[in-house]
């Protein structure tokens, strides 16, 4: 089971094209620099690309570490854990590609799932909660929530939705059914999903970041960028400048929402509110580890956490690990308890699901809150009522110097993934180096 196993795919044509069609070489106004601001898998993808053109860049990024929500952790278990991004949905996506063809393990989740449902552990349920996002019809607007009680689906279905919401990003009050119907229409990277044997985060450091790793500079904490000069100005927090002839802008869309980043002169109230409409939950993954395996492989339900799941699917290690994915209203709820606050509520659900099970062996807990992480702020993107097309909007070039990239700007279904932030950078390099063409 994993994120989207809820579903199955309508399958559309392949985003795959995009980075076929766009690079054969071509010549370049010299000397062309491009700036980007973010090293996230899109910022370091985007980086790959202009590698491979010749065209001069860099990556400019605030932390201290590169790979944005891509990160592992080693030492817990006897193998390597996924903080953020684990699966690989769709082994037709470009990320799939590049495994592919650098012999990169990975293998299919066919984890199996119990749903906790009115106080019992079930394998099957009443009713299917997955056919509101894909099969009943949907006339109008509406969320998770108010669609699934028109459908007459009770109050004890609530964690179950809350645990689809989720997969999403999102609580079930605030996930849109029209909008991610269409989105999920527009799928087109496959309908599977798969781990890695190693992790996300090593895949992107092993085949892309040695192209780049140069050009990456760290805890530089972009503040500004003035692109009224001929050629654009960015400032980080210290006062340093770069300059160069585009500015591409990777951040996560929390940071553009916030304005964490001046403008100058200010980004257009058009764009801004479409930046403003792209909406991203606060999201938290809590990995138990236990010493003995008492747990089913997925569960969905829970009051605490909607969506636990075995962290050692896929990997080559016997550990007991499993992870608590916590979105929507839950994370909202979690989030500012100290971790000790959030390690304990889930144990005690736990303990209820399996006879006190949980606190007899645990071994110990790692937390990793993205909402709390200063430059992300967030878990991902997800389409809620009114987003109509915002996320276009907020992807589009301004006066053919600042062009923005990253999983919110992917407008055809592929946000909130891995291989959606690749796919909108290889757009706006594409663009890019459109532009820079004679
Ligand atoms: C818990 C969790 C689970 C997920 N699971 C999956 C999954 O299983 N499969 C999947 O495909 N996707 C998953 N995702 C989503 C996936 O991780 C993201 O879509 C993708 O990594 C986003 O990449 P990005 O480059 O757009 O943004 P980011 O990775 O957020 O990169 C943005 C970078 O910009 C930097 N930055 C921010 N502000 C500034 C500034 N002012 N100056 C300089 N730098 C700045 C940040 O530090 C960061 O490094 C998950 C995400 C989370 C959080």
């Amino acid at each position: 089971m994993d994120r989207r196993s809820f579903l199955h795919y309508a399958l559309g044509a392949t985003g795959l094209a995009l980075i076929n069609a766009s690079f054969d070489r071509s010549p370049y106004r010299e000397p062309s620099k491009v700036l980007i601001v973010g090293a996230g898998v899109a910022g370091l993808f985007a980086g790959y690309l202009l590698q491979q053109k010749g065209i001069d860049f860099e990556i400019i990024e605030g932390a201290a570490r590169y790979g944005g929500r891509l990160k592992k952790l080693e030492g817990f278990a006897d193998y390597t854990l996924d903080l953020g991004a684990a699966w690989l949905h769709g082994h037709r996506s470009i990320v799939g590609k590049i495994a592919r063809k650098n012999q990169v393990a990975y293998t299919e989740d066919q984890s199996d799932l119990v749903y906790w449902h009115q106080g019992k552990l079930l394998k099957v349920l009443p009713r299917t909660v997955k056919d509101l996002i894909y099969a009943y019809p949907v006339a109008k607007e509406c969320s998770l929530l108010e669609y699934a009680s028109k459908q007459g689906f009770d109050e004890s279905y609530k964690y179950i939705l809350e645990a689809l919401a989720g997969d999403y990003g999102a609580g079930a009050s605030e996930l849109s059914v029209l909008s991610t119907r269409k989105e999920e229409h527009n799928w087109s990277s496959g309908n599977r999903d798969f781990r890695f044997e190693a992790s996300y985060f090593d895949l992107i450091d092993q085949h892309i970041v040695p192209a780049v790793r140069s050009k990456i500079r760290l805890n530089s904490r972009i503040v500004s960028v003035d692109y009224t000069l001929g050629k654009p100005q960015i400032i980080d927090q210290q006062g340093k400048s770069y300059r160069g002839d585009k500015v591409l802008l990777c951040v996560p869309i929390t940071v553009l929402q916030q304005k964490d980043i001046r403008f100058i002169p200010a980004i257009d109230a058009q764009k801004q509110a479409a930046f403003e409409a792209i909406p991203m939950g606060p999201g938290l993954k809590v990995f138990l580890k236990f010493k003995q395996s008492f747990y089913h492989q997925n569960i969905v339900g829970g009051s605490v956490c909607a969506a636990y799941a075995d962290a050692c699917v896929g990997k080559k290690g016997k550990d007991k690990v499993l992870m608590a994915f916590i979105m929507g209203e839950q994370a909202a709820r979690l989030s500012d308890l100290p971790e000790s606050k959030i390690v304990e509520a889930l144990v005690a659900e736990l303990d209820n699901m399996y006879q006190g099970k949980a606190s007899r062996w645990l071994e110990k807990a790692h937390v990793e809150n993205w909402t709390k992480q200063p430059l992300i702020k967030g878990a991902y993107s997800y389409s809620s009522k009114g987003i109509a097309n915002a996320r276009f909007l907020a992807a589009k070039s301004v006066d053919q110097k600042l062009f923005f990239a990253g999983e919110a700007m992917h407008s055809d279904g592929h946000h909130q993934t891995v291989h959606g932030a690749v796919e909108s950078a290889i757009e706006s390099v594409d663009e890019i180096l459109k532009q820079l063409a004679h």
